[in-house]
């Protein structure tokens, strides 16, 4: 059994979706019958619907329920061409799914830009307008009764015979399915989980939150249109009937309970509604029952819908046949780092100005000013509570600031969204590690390059040369970064199952790929074990020396001390010292106001301190 299983995993992955798709392709050749055939047909309409729901809801995290009413659209589209005699069945998809598409965006800006409940209201809205929508254009659409009026579809000019049909849906959704993957596996795919996870992350690496949010609901859009344009021709008759939120909620239970985190998962999702929903008569009574169980099914159950049950099997086999973890799992090597190549950096100083946040009464920071020179590392220092990250947030641009100035390599940043701001060279890591779920070490690192060489929707879906050429570079950087922080043996596990101290390690590698001018580390060795703590300096060191400006927000006074070119010292809000790390570790008030708070505990305490390299000479 396992021998098979070793033998079945050597075959690439994409045979097993070619191979189903091939066989559904040759099956009336086998004779399968009228029913099945229909089913086969409607499953798949279904399938194309519920993998627009699955990029829009799974993967880019917006709570959109509105696939049922771009469905209708892309029907009513191509009805209407049908009915005003263009027949020909491709300009019909094709005008269904840009019919869909700007449904999508004109309902998506409102609807984003209010936030999630206020996209799913909106979504939820439209689905029930339809049949007023429809009502409205009764003259076009043939109103509630439906339109009657198509005529028979034409593909090149010739008329495409009712069995031709049934080619014409499984090849559209063969076709749609590969760009879809081809999609989720892109960068643009993995910027959707990254904005999932968080859009103070996403904006920190230069993605625009509101775009890219607008792109994951509008593209999930497009194959709902497609849908809608088969369906269409399938019975040559469009009612609403067939775009109700009942059918909504259907969608919504196949996108769940087939995984909608997932490519394939759409189909699984889609046949289990689609059979069960011909099956029998009472189900179609009892069907929002039936829907409300699958939801609960798959949401409680199967987190993860039958894909995450599919990927959970494999994994154990994999186990089982000692295919996993895939590369042998070494000790983390601190000594790589060396190794890797970093390429001097364009430099440039940043400058805080009279910086200066309240948070209601809460004066975070009162005019705080420094300057972090490119090339050395300037470390902040203070208490719990002091204003630290309060000033990397500022510095990002994820809050407004009310006064002062921040200027980063001579550009001021004055009211900059904090996507702009990344693109000027700034990133960061987090005090609590942001890494999405369900993206591999590598990619976590891959989607720090996401300014870097950018690649088009269409040359990630054509996996062009220039695609593959920057996916070479990506995952080559990648890779270097890993080995800088020793962390290149794991680069195939999923990143959000590491223990902290490595999701840490994750987040320097995923700032350093982009070869930032300003590098942020928010208590970056909190949680490290002591071999960590030696390679986070060493990569702090190499990064500095390739003219990187380093803010080092640190409570290990040791590390501190051993990395720091010039220290600053935060006390509730305002600078108590500035100076080098001698004159710090001498100041008096420092010694009074923070280092008396480190030795009681506030903070990792002595004993790791004295445990750290020595301070370089330099
Ligand atoms: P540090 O990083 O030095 O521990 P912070 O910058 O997180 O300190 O916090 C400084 C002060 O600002 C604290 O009193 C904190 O409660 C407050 N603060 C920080 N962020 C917010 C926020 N988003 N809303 C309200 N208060 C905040
Ligand atoms: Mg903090």
């Amino acid at each position: 059994m396992l021998q098979f299983w070793t033998a079945v995993r050597k075959v690439p992955t994409w045979v097993f979706p070619a191979a189903i798709g091939l066989f559904v392709l040759v099956l009336p050749l086998l004779g399968p019958g009228y029913e099945l055939t229909r089913q086969i047909e409607l499953t798949l309409i279904l399938a194309l619907v519920v993998s627009g729901l699955n990029i829009s809801l799974g993967y880019a995290g917006q709570l959109a329920v509105g696939q049922a009413a771009m469905y209708a659209a892309g029907a009513y589209t191509a009805g209407m061409l049908s009915s005003a005699g263009h027949t020909d069945l491709l300009l019909q998809i094709v005008a269904a799914g840009l019919a869909a598409l700007l449904v999508g965006i004109l309902t998506g800006i409102p609807g984003l830009r209010l936030g999630s409940w206020s996209l799913a209201m909106t979504s939820f809205f439209l689905v029930l307008l339809v049949p007023d929508i429809v009502d409205i254009f009764e003259e076009d659409t043939g109103g509630h009764l439906g339109l009657t009026t198509m005529l028979n579809p034409t593909l090149f000019g010739r008329p495409l015979a009712a069995e031709a049909m049934y080619y014409v849906i499984v090849i559209v959704t063969i076709i749609w399915f590969t760009v879809f993957r081809n999609v989720v596996a892109s960068r643009h795919g993995i910027a959707f989980q990254v904005l999932k996870q968080s859009p103070v992350l996403a904006s920190s690496v230069g993605m625009s939150v509101f775009r890219t949010k607008l792109i994951g609901y509008a593209i999930g859009a497009v194959p709902a249109g497609f849908g809608g344009a088969l369906l269409a021709n399938l019975d040559l008759f469009v009612t609403p009937e067939s775009f109700t939120f009942h059918v909504a909620t259907g969608v919504l239970a196949a996108s769940i309970l087939g995984g909608s985190m997932s490519v394939y998962g759409a189909v699984f999702g889609a046949s289990i509604i689609q059979f069960n929903n011909d099956q029998s008569s009472n189900f179609a009574e009892y069907s929002l029952v039936f829907f409300g169980a699958f939801l609960l099914i798959g949401g409680v159950l199967l987190r993860g819908g039958v894909a995450g049950l599919l990927r959970t099997g494999i994994r154990r086999l994999d186990r089982a046949a000692g295919l996993w973890p895939r590369r042998p799992a070494g000790a983390a090597s601190g000594g790589a780092a060396d190794a890797v190549e970093l390429p001097p950096i364009e430099a440039g100083a940043l400058e805080v100005a009279e910086a200066a946040k309240a948070f209601g009464g809460n004066h975070a920071l009162r005019g705080v000013s420094l300057r972090a020179e490119p090339g050395q590392v300037t470390a902040l220092i203070g208490p719990n509570g002091s204003g630290k990250t309060t000033l990397l947030n500022l510095v990002c641009g994820f809050y407004r600031r009310d006064a002062g100035r921040i200027i980063v390599a001579g550009t001021a940043i004055d009211g900059a969204s904090p996507h702009r701001i990344a693109r000027l060279g700034v990133t960061r890591t987090f005090q609590t590690p942001l890494i999405p779920p369900g993206v591999s070490v590598a990619e976590v690192v891959v989607s720090g390059r996401y300014t870097s060489d950018e690649v088009g929707f269409l040359s990630a879906v054509l996996r062009g040369p220039k695609f593959r050429r920057v996916r070479r570079r990506d995952l080559a950087r990648a890779e270097d970064m890993l080995r800088l922080v020793g962390l290149e043996h794991l680069s195939d596990t999923e990143a959000a199952t590491l223990p902290l101290g490595q999701r840490r390690m994750l987040e320097v590698a995923r700032a350093l790929v982009r070869e930032p001018k300003v590098l942020l580390l928010d208590e970056a060795a909190s949680g490290l074990d002591e071999t960590e703590v030696e390679t986070l300096a060493a990569v702090i060191r190499r990064i500095r020396d390739a003219g990187c400006a380093v803010i080092l927000v640190e409570h290990n006074f040791g590390l501190v001390l051993s990395l720091a070119d010039r220290i600053v010292v935060l006390a509730r809000g305002a600078v108590l010292a500035e100076g080098t790390p001698e004159e710090i570790e001498n100041d008096v008030r420092v010694r009074d106001e923070y280092l008396g708070i480190v030795e009681s505990g506030d903070a990792p305490a002595g004993e790791e301190a004295e445990t750290l390299p020595e301070r370089t000479a330099k």
